[in-house]
């Protein structure tokens, strides 16, 4: 099967912004193994995008249109699609509904060039915009399916994922599988980089990578025409990426997250755990408990904020909390060695760093942050500097925290 897509919008012709949505589209369609040939990009203009349409609905066997589903006059995606493919539009009463809702939530009121978006041609499928107000269209015609998308990739893309694949994917009599790789300790850009001959030769399975704070998710997508043929396509890179990653692969399994992987660790080395927290206030205690199970590893944690609470509870010494400071090397270290005698527990984490926005100077900036992690006595302490505002470094410092545990975990047995 052949797709085509028309781009819509004067401010693409401009160069005004990126045509993002066309490597999305393109990118995701390969991936459900549908040719492409042509792609356009036209103003907002009923006379071209007519001729336009027209034209690849001649030449293809499904037409994607991105943008010029809103609300104002220039907006006449819907219109002109309906005209050529010979419906007249109709108020669809749940759009409409979901239109008011929409607006209701938000406290905003609504004009009457919006009703505009709940205006369907007849016989379309609807799909919803949980994210805008423009729905999705498909109009289906003897000689092509055409498919109209919202402009925004915010809006575009959740639609396209939730709706238009797996539609697609009847149409092509084709099944979708993907299997997600978990990475943790590696930056995105370096990521990025160990993967990027994978990334360009890629057809089918694709790859996508996503940055999450301490980590790295690369989804592997594959099509075949049944879910086994899809399983045997990505099952090869899914190897070889873990291959290439090694040990800061943490799960290659839907649904796992970094702190299950941590807490399954621990586990199975027979360990226990106690968290010693300045900056982070509990957040690492809070993530390690998020999985469940954690009961078997996690007895004990200590939110020591203060000089006093580190000293008085986990035995930080004064020397050392007035010699180097409480954001240092050497408090990260006994805050760890200190808790884990306290909890009496076989590992201990420790956090102590300046999370902002005050409090930092020339030789101790907002964002650094030193983590202590003891296992069987064995002591580990790394320096970080991480970005962002407040609540951004505290969650990055948990990641690096859940990272380093792990890793000296890995590292111990
Ligand atoms: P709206 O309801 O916001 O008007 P729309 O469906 O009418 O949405 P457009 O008006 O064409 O879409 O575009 C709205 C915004 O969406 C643009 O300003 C731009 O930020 C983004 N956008 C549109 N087309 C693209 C594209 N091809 N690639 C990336 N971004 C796009
Ligand atoms: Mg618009």
């Amino acid at each position: 099967m052949v797709v085509e897509f028309i781009f819509v919008g004067t401010e693409l012709l401009l160069g005004n912004i990126v045509n993002t949505n066309a490597a999305y589209l393109s990118e995701k369609c390969a991936g459900q193994g549908l040719s492409c040939y042509y792609q356009t990009v036209v103003g907002d203009n009923e006379g071209r995008l007519t001729g336009v349409l027209q034209t690849a609905m001649e030449r293809s066997d499904i037409v994607i249109l991105s943008g010029g589903l809103g609300p104002t006059e220039d907006d006449l995606t819907k219109e002109v699609a309906a005209k050529v493919c010979g419906k007249a539009l109709y108020m669809h009463e749940p759009s409409r509904q979901a239109l008011e809702r929409y607006f209701l939530k938000r406290g905003i009121e609504l004009t009457d060039n919006n009703w505009k978006q709940a205006m369907i041609p007849e016989g379309a499928i609807v799909l919803e915009n949980p994210n805008g107000t423009a729905p999705g269209v498909i109009i289906e015609t003897k000689k092509a399916k055409v498919i109209l998308l919202p402009g925004p990739p915010g809006e575009l893309c959740p639609m396209f994922e939730e709706s238009v694949a797996p539609y697609l994917a009847r149409l092509t009599n084709t099944v979708i599988f993907s299997q997600t790789v978990k990475i943790c300790g590696v930056g995105e850009s370096k990521a990025e980089t160990m993967v990027k001959d994978l990334i360009d030769a890629q057809t089918n399975p694709t790859l996508a990578t996503y940055a999450k704070t301490g980590e790295v998710h690369i989804r592997v997508t594959a099509s075949a025409d049944t879910e086994e043929n899809a399983m045997k396509l990505t099952a090869p890179v899914v190897k070889e990426l873990k291959k290439r990653f090694g040990k800061a692969v943490y799960t290659a399994e839907e649904g796992v997250t970094l702190e299950m992987a941590v807490t399954e660790l621990l586990k199975s080395r027979n360990l226990t755990v106690t968290c010693a927290e300045s900056c982070t206030g509990g957040l690492l205690s809070g993530r390690l408990i998020n999985a469940a199970g954690a009961s078997d590893v996690y007895k004990a944690g200590f939110v020591t904020y203060s000089n006093k609470a580190k000293h008085k509870w986990i035995g930080v010494k004064k020397s050392t909390l007035k010699k180097y400071g409480a954001v240092s090397a050497e408090t990260a270290r006994e805050m760890a060695e200190g808790a884990a005698c306290a909890a009496k527990a076989d590992a201990a984490v420790s956090v102590t760093g300046i999370a902002g926005p005050d409090g930092g100077t020339e030789e101790k900036p907002v964002g650094l942050v030193y983590i202590g992690c003891c296992v069987k006595g064995r002591v580990t302490v790394k320096k970080y500097q991480f970005s962002g505002n407040r609540a951004k470094v505290r969650e990055s410092a948990v990641a690096a925290a859940l990272t380093l545990l792990r890793k000296c975990v890995l590292d111990a047995s």
